[in-house]
Order: structure tokens, then sequence, then C-alpha cells
């Protein structure tokens, strides 16, 4: 399917067990293009040799960059190493970057390619859940600050974006089921259909059923490639991907990254969403429930535990989800149907998270 962007239109190809035909979708990448494929030690292990030898059987110069991976390495110094290797293997504007994993990889290599000599090519080859059905696709770039996540980022399209679902085999369980948060919050956002799909094939995808991926993928990149083409710099509507997320990131700050993926702080994340928008009567019990159950049925946590409701405050503030003292925030409104809610005093939401939320 295509993003829709003008001249940064691109493509995103889903096919299950086709990495071998990578090739035959980078026409646009010149053969004598220098390719740094950048990817974590985990996928390097288990992809990073036949993806090289993929590129180089095509004709490409190519060498890997291996990063730790994980949330502590999303930062400013993994991309400082990034531009030296860079310059060392003599990349230069025509050069590509080729993003082999996880969103960690992809938002590190897609602010590499962003800012090395003011921008090179670059296209996503993601292989967690996560980045198949969100982080590849979009062009939302960064890296987290001290103070923060995401902090220093750029919009900053791939020319491609290749899925092969086959690589969801060698996920662990919690990673597997991590990425199933951010497909649960399409169903919540945007499609009442593909919800009542997640709840009528739980046990199915579950178990990595390649029929039930192929599909669930398909949609989220649908659903995304929409919103994306229509608002790329989220200046509304696509805002609304971010349910579960005002919440979640201030989780996974106030746990040190450690305790949490952020796809379970975002499920827990969107159940205080969903609670908060039960709270101010915009939801019904019922959808409450069903979103409650549809969490807690893909085996993801529903609560966070003793809440600081302050401390919540101040992170969502870091988070630049706060402005002019008011908590901007996405609530869904029903299943399907969700809104961005900004008109809430910081005080307000702390008042109400002291009393609802805090245990
Ligand atoms: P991740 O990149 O850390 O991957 C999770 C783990 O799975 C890692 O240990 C990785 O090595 C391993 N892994 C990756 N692919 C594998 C495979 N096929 N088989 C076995 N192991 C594999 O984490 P993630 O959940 O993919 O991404 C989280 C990041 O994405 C966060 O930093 C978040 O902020 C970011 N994100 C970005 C966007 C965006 O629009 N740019 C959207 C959502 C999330």
């Amino acid at each position: 399917m295509r993003v829709e962007l003008g001249e940064r239109s691109y493509d995103i190809c889903i096919g299950d067990g086709w990495l071998p035909q990578l090739t035959q979708f980078l026409s646009f990448i010149p053969h004598t293009s220098e390719i740094i494929m950048i990817t974590d030690q985990n996928v390097f292990d288990l992809y990073g040799p036949r993806t090289l030898e993929i590129l180089q059987s095509a004709g490409y110069k190519v060498e890997a960059a291996v990063i730790a991976g994980g949330e502590s390495c999303k930062n400013l110094d993994t991309v400082a190493s990034l531009y030296k290797q860079m310059i060392s293997q003599g990349l230069d504007r025509k050069s590509t970057v080729v993003a082999l994993g996880g969103g960690i990889v992809g938002d590190i290599a897609g602010f590499a390619a962003a800012t090395y000599m003011r921008g090179i090519g670059y296209i996503q080859i993601p292989t967690t859940v996560l980045a198949q059905v969100d982080s590849s696709v979009g062009g939302k770039t960064g890296v987290n600050l001290s103070q923060g996540k995401n902090l220093v980022g750029a919009f900053y399209q791939p020319g491609l974006v290749f899925v092969d679902v086959a690589f969801i085999d060698t996920l662990l369980e919690r990673e597997y089921l991590t990425g199933l948060a951010e497909v649960i919050k399409y169903g919540i956002i945007w499609d009442k259909d593909f919800f009542i799909y997640l709840e009528d094939h739980m046990d199915k995808i579950k178990s990595r059923d390649s029929e039930c991926l192929m599909h669930i993928v398909t949609r989220c990149c649908e659903i995304k490639a929409e919103i994306v083409s229509q608002d790329e710099k989220e200046s509304g509507m696509r805002g609304l991907l971010n349910l579960g997320h005002t919440f979640g990131h201030a989780f996974e700050a106030m746990t040190n990254y450690e305790k949490f993926t952020h796809g379970e702080a975002v499920a827990i994340g969107m159940i205080y969403a969903a609670r908060l928008a039960h709270h101010l009567e915009l939801i019904s019990s019922l959808d409450l429930n069903r979103i409650t159950d549809l969490i807690k049925g893909f085996g993801l946590p529903i609560h966070f535990g003793s809440l600081d409701s302050q401390e919540v405050v101040v992170q969502m503030r870091k988070d630049k989800k706060s402005v002019g003292g008011k908590i901007q925030v996405v609530l869904p409104t029903a299943i399907g149907r969700s809104q961005m809610y900004d008109d809430m005093s910081e005080s307000k939401l702390a008042s109400i998270l002291a009393a609802d939320f805090s245990s």
C-alpha cells in the first residue's frame, strides 16, 4: 500500500517469508549506493548475515552497524557512534540507511538518516509487531534525553517499508504481546470491526497464526497510512495514535524504563485513558469493560499499581503533553472512536487520579 505524501510518498510492502525478495523493491536505490544496515545485537544474530548476503548478492556495498539495543541505548551517544561509522564507511549524500529491527532500531536509524549530511535515504525493515504495525510507518524518528522520551527527533519519511511477518516467529512471547497493545489501539481509536476481529480471533492471534498476522499487520498499516497521509506532522488527527501513550510514557519514566516494555505501558495507559473517559462520562461502562477485557485477554497488564498522581502530571509535562497548564490526552468515546481532550487542567487531572486511580 502507498503512504500518500506528495513527493515524500512511499510504499509499505507486506508479505510472509519473503525477505529473499527484498531487493526486487529496491530499484530506486542505485547499485553504486553504499548501504549501512543498522540493527541491534539480537536481530543481527538472527537475521543479520542473511540480510547482508541478500543485499550483497544484488550488488550493493553494505556494512552492518550493530547497536546494543534496548531503550537505554536510544540516545544521542548511540547516534554519534553511528555517525562515526558512517563517515569511516565513506557514506555520502547518495548513500542509504537500512533499519533492520524493532522500534528502537527504527527510531535511531531513521534519526541518523535524517541528520547525517542533512538527510540521506533510508528504508525500514521492521522485525517486531510494534514496528510492523506502527513505528516503521509515518516517519517519526528520534531518541530520548535523560529528561524524557523522544525529546529529540525529526519527521523524516522512509523510502520504503518492507514488512515480512515471518520475523514475528522468533519474537519472545513478552515482546510479541507487547506489540499487540499497539494493534488493539487501532481497534479502539479507529475501527470497530477490527476491534471485533481481535475479540473473535484471540486464540489464533495468540498462537501467531500467519493468516491472522497478515490481516492484522495489513489493517494496522492501512489505518496508519490513512492517518499519516492526512496529518503528517501531527497537527490534528495523527494525535489520536497517542492513545495510551500520554499515560504510558509517564509510567515508563516513573519506573525507569525497567518494569514495563513500551507496549505494556501503553496497554495500561489505554485502560487509564478509558477509565478517565468513563469518569468524564464520555464512554459507556460496556465499552470500557470490552476494552479492559480485550487488553487483559491478550495477557497484557491493566494496572500500574500504587500511583503518585502529582508524579504522573510532572511526567506528562516533560513528555510534551501539557500545554499552558492543560493536559492533552486522547480519550476513547466508544469502540472505534476517540477524541483529543485538551480541556483539563493539570490540577484537575491530578485530583481525579488521586481520587479514583490511586491503586
Ligand atoms: P525493540 O526495538 O527494543 O525490540 C524489542 C526486542 O525484540 C529487542 O530486544 C530486539 O532485539 C528484539 N527483536 C526485534 N526483532 C526481533 C525478532 N524478529 N525476533 C526476536 N527478537 C527480536 O522494541 P519495540 O517494542 O519494537 O519498539 C519500542 C520503541 O518504539 C520505543 O522506543 C518507542 O518509543 C518506539 N515507537 C516509535 C514509534 C514511531 O512512530 N516512531 C511508534 C511507537 C513506538
